[in-house]
């Protein structure tokens, strides 16, 4: 481990995708790491403390999702998940197992480092902009929202949202009442000039969704989406 390296572990069981993403995160001067099942992955994460896991869904021993769970249990990390498949995108989405971002396989390694790079900028963002204009919690119904701490209540418990969802949510927060295109949502939130990952808001909003409720998030049909003030 080196002082400012930012360091990255790969959970990869194929052995060729595994190398292929190292070889080019470290060609990107990334610190990396690569651990080829559940397990290790978890230890791994423990000894290497990365800045964040690229991970597979499908591994030996137990699956990225488990290993998410474990990882995100002991330390808030950024996890970029690999899906086999868009709808299996969408399927562990909706279970809200708190990755950032989703690559869904084959992906092009300038896909992915992109990817990276915008997770990374998103998480070490400095609270800044956010922390300027929150005064304290913003309440809104059982909601309770402190941009500041970025945390989140619900009926008074605390829910726990990725660093990406909390993005989100104070985006649409900020602009309460106003509907948001996919588009200003991916650059306002994920940093992308291109609408082409259009998918991945909607991914995050049925996460949000199923953590904060129903209704608080309006979908406006061929719009986008619209944070319901009244509820
Ligand atoms: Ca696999």
């Amino acid at each position: 481990m080196t002082g400012n390296e930012t360091r990255i572990l790969i959970v990869e069981d194929e052995p060729t995708i595994a190398r292929a993403v190292a070889d080019r995160l470290v060609a990107e001067g990334f610190g990396v790491d690569v651990a080829a099942d559940g397990p290790t992955a978890v230890e791994r994460a423990r000894a290497y403390e990365p800045h964040l896991i690229v991970l597979d869904v499908m591994l030996p021993g137990f699956d990225g999702l488990e290993v998410c769970r474990r990882v995100q249990s002991e330390r808030p990390v950024p996890v970029l998940m690999l899906t086999a498949r868009d709808d299996e995108t969408d399927l562990i989405v909706g279970l809200g197992v708190g990755a950032d971002d989703y690559v869904t396989k084959p992906f092009s390694m300038r896909e992915l480092v992109a990817r990276i790079r915008a997770v990374l900028r998103r998480v070490e963002r400095p609270g800044g902009a956010v922390a300027e204009e929150a005064a304290s919690a913003v309440c809104i119904g059982a909601l309770e929202v402190d941009q500041r701490a970025r945390r989140v209540r619900l009926d008074g418990r605390e829910v726990h949202l990725t660093p990406t969802e909390f993005d989100l949510l104070a985006c649409l927060l900020r602009n309460r009442g106003a509907v948001l295109t996919r588009a200003v949502l991916l650059e306002q939130v994920w940093n992308w000039a291109d609408a082409s990952g259009t998918r991945v808001v909607d991914s995050h909003v049925k996460a949000l969704r199923r953590k904060l409720g129903q209704g608080l998030i309006r979908t406006v049909h061929g719009v986008g989406y619209s944070l319901d003030t009244a509820s």
